[in-house]
C-alpha cells in the first residue's frame, strides 16, 4: 500500500532553542473551510494536494490533528517598531507548526497566522481576517512569480469565527506560511537582550547564530561573514523589491528575515506612478517606510542585526564594533551594484548608465508615469504616449537609442523577461479581497493567475495591466 501521510515535521528550532519559543496550541476552529490552496507549493513540500483538501488535511492546515508528538510553539522575538524597541513581541496570532524537509532537500518551516491568541497577544485577539490572509497569499504569490525570494503561503482556510474590527465583524482565517525559516532580526535582538538581562552567558545567541548558519549560510565560517552574508542577502532583496515598485510598509526589524525572503505581508502595495515619497499604510504617518526609505530602513535594521552579534564577533568590543561597522558599510554599495544591473536591464542597455536610469525616473516622477507601463512600453516604442508633455521624453529616448545593442527585436525581448506586465495592482486587489469577503472567490482567482505568471501577457487580462482609472482615491491599507 502506498503510505497516505500529510506531512513529517522535524522540530528542529524548537529542540535546539529552547528559550525562543513556547509549546502552545492552535484555537479550536468550529467550522473550517479550504478557501485556496497551493498545489503547486504543496507538490513542493512532497504533499499530495488531494490529502490536503481531505478533512484531515484542512485540520492541520489550521493546525489540529497533528501526527503524535508534534508540538506546535509560539516564537518569541523582540524588534523595533517604527524605530522603537520592544523588547517582548512574539508570535501573538501565529504558530510554528515545524519544518518540513522539501523534494528539494530544503527545510522549510510551516506556520499559521490568525490561530488565536497566545502568550505574546499582548492586546491582540489572536485572530486573522480572511482578506488579510488572502492579501498575503496573493503577494507572496507575485514575488514569487517576479523571482522575488519570499515566504509563500499554502493555503488560507475559513475559520467559522467572526473576527472584530474597526467596528465590523470580518470572517476568520487561518493562512498556513512556508519559509526558509522564521529567523528575524528581531530573534537576534531577543537573544542578545536576555544575555544582558537573564542568561549572563553567550550560550542562546551562540545557539541561534549556529542554527541560523546552518540552515542558511552553511559556509560562513565565522560570524562576521553570516553577518556579513544576512547584508548582502538583504542588499539585493530590497533592490528588487525597489525594482518592481515594491513598498513592504511595516520594514520592523521583527519584520526582516535572516533568510534574505521577504515576510509578512501587512500594509504593503505596489506602485502606480512613480513616486519616490509613496506610501500605503494607514499607521505609517510619518512615511518611515516609504518606498525611498527602505534602502536606508534596512540598513538601519541591519545595524541593530550587528549589535545583536557584536559578543559573538570579538570579545573584545571595540574590535567588533569596527569589523561589524565595515560590513555594514558595504551595504549602500552592495544595494546600488544590484539597483544598476537591475536597472540596467529593464532599460534594454548593454551596460550600466547610472545617469540615464536617475533622469528617466525622474522623468516618470515628474510627470506621474506609471511605473510598471512604462517599461513594457518602452519595449513596445509605446513610451511616448504615457507622458503627458512627451518632449523631454524624446530626448532621454535619444540618448538611450545611442546606447541599444543593434538588435532590437532581442532587447525587447529581454525587457519583456525582467518587466513584469501584471503586477498585484491596489485597486484591484481590494476589489478582489472585497468580493472574497462576501464569497466571490473568482476575482481573486484572476488576479492570483495573472500575477503567478506576471511576464507573459496573454488575452483578457488586459484590467491586471492598468493602473487606477483617474481620479480615483489613493490607496491605504490597513494592517
Ligand atoms: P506585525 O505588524 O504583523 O508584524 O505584528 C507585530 C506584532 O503584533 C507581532 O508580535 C504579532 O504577532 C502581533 N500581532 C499582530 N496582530 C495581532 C493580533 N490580532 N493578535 C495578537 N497579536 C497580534
Ligand atoms: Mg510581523
Ligand atoms: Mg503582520
Amino acid at each position: 500500500t502506498v503510505a497516505r501521510t500529510l506531512f513529517e515535521f522535524d522540530d528542529s528550532y524548537a529542540r535546539e532553542l529552547p528559550s525562543l519559543s513556547v509549546p502552545w496550541t492552535a484555537a479550536e476552529v468550529p467550522a473550517p473551510e479550504l478557501l485556496v490552496l497551493n498545489e503547486g507549493l504543496a507538490a513542493e513540500l512532497g504533499v499530495d494536494p488531494a490529502l490536503l483538501r481531505e478533512p484531515a488535511g484542512v485540520s492541520s492546515l489550521v493546525g489540529h490533528g497533528l501526527p503524535e508528538g508534534v508540538s506546535t510553539v509560539a516564537q518569541v522575538y523582540a524588534g523595533h517598531q517604527f524605530g522603537g524597541y520592544q523588547p517582548r513581541l512574539g508570535d501573538g496570532r501565529a504558530l510554528l507548526l515545524g519544518e518540513v524537509i522539501d523534494v528539494a532537500g530544503h527545510r522549510r518551516d510551516l506556520h499559521l497566522k490568525g490561530s488565536g491568541r497566545t502568550p505574546f497577544s499582548r492586546r491582540g485577539d489572536g485572530l486573522a481576517a480572511v482578506g488579510p490572509m488572502l492579501r498575503e497569499y496573493l503577494m507572496g504569490e507575485a514575488m514569487h512569480g517576479l523571482g522575488i525570494p519570499t515566504t509563500r503561503a499554502l493555503s488560507v482556510a475559513a475559520t467559522g469565527v467572526p473576527v472584530p474590527r474597526d467596528g465590523a465583524t470580518l470572517p476568520g482565517a487561518v493562512l498556513c506560511r512556508v519559509a526558509a525559516s522564521h529567523l528575524r532580526v528581531g530573534t537576534f535582538q531577543y537573544a542578545a537582550n536576555l544575555r544582558e538581562t537573564v542568561a549572563g552567558d553567550l550560550d542562546v545567541l551562540r545557539g541561534l547564530a549556529d542554527h541560523a548558519i546552518a540552515r542558511h549560510h552553511p559556509d560562513s565560517g565565522s560570524y562576521l561573514e553570516f553577518y556579513r552574508r544576512v547584508v548582502h542577502a538583504q542588499a539585493e532583496l530590497v533592490a528588487r523589491w525597489m525594482l518592481v515598485g515594491f513598498v513592504h510598509g511595516v520594514m520592523n526589524t521583527d519584520n526582516m528575515t535572516i533568510s534574505g525572503e521577504t515576510i509578512d505581508y501587512g500594509p504593503c502595495a505596489f506602485l502606480d506612478a512613480f513616486d519616490p515619497t509613496a506610501v500605503f499604510s494607514s499607521i505609517d504617518s510619518g512615511g518611515r517606510y516609504a518606498y525611498a526609505n527602505q534602502p536606508p530602513v534596512a540598513q538601519w535594521n541591519l545595524a541593530r542585526l550587528a549589535e545583536s552579534l557584536l559578543p559573538l564577533i570579538d570579545p573584545d568590543a571595540e574590535q567588533a564594533v569596527a569589523a561589524a561597522t565595515a560590513v555594514l558599510d558595504e551595504f549602500p554599495d552592495a544595494y546600488r551594484r544590484h539597483w544598476d544591473e537591475g536597472l540596467t536591464a529593464k532599460l534594454g542597455l548593454g551596460a550600466p548608465d547610472p545617469q540615464l536610469a536617475t533622469d528617466v525616473l525622474e522623468l516618470l516622477r515628474t510627470q506621474g508615469v506609471d511605473l510598471t507601463l512604462f517599461f513594457r512600453a518602452l519595449a513596445a516604442g509605446t513610451a511616448r504616449d504615457l507622458f503627458v508633455d512627451p518632449a523631454p521624453f524624446d530626448v532621454w529616448a535619444e540618448r538611450r537609442d545611442a546606447l541599444l545593442p543593434a538588435d532590437r527585436t532581442a532587447v525587447a525581448a529581454a525587457m519583456n523577461r525582467v518587466n513584469p506586465v501584471y503586477v498585484p495592482r491596489n485597486h484591484l486587489v481590494e476589489e478582489a479581497l472585497t468580493a472574497a469577503t462576501s464569497g466571490d472567490l473568482g476575482p481573486f482567482h484572476r488576479m492570483l493567475d495573472a500575477v503567478c505568471a506576471p511576464f507573459d501577457e496573454r488575452p483578457g487580462l488586459e484590467a491586471y495591466a492598468q493602473p487606477a482609472p483617474d481620479g480615483a482615491p489613493p490607496h491605504v491599507t490597513y494592517c
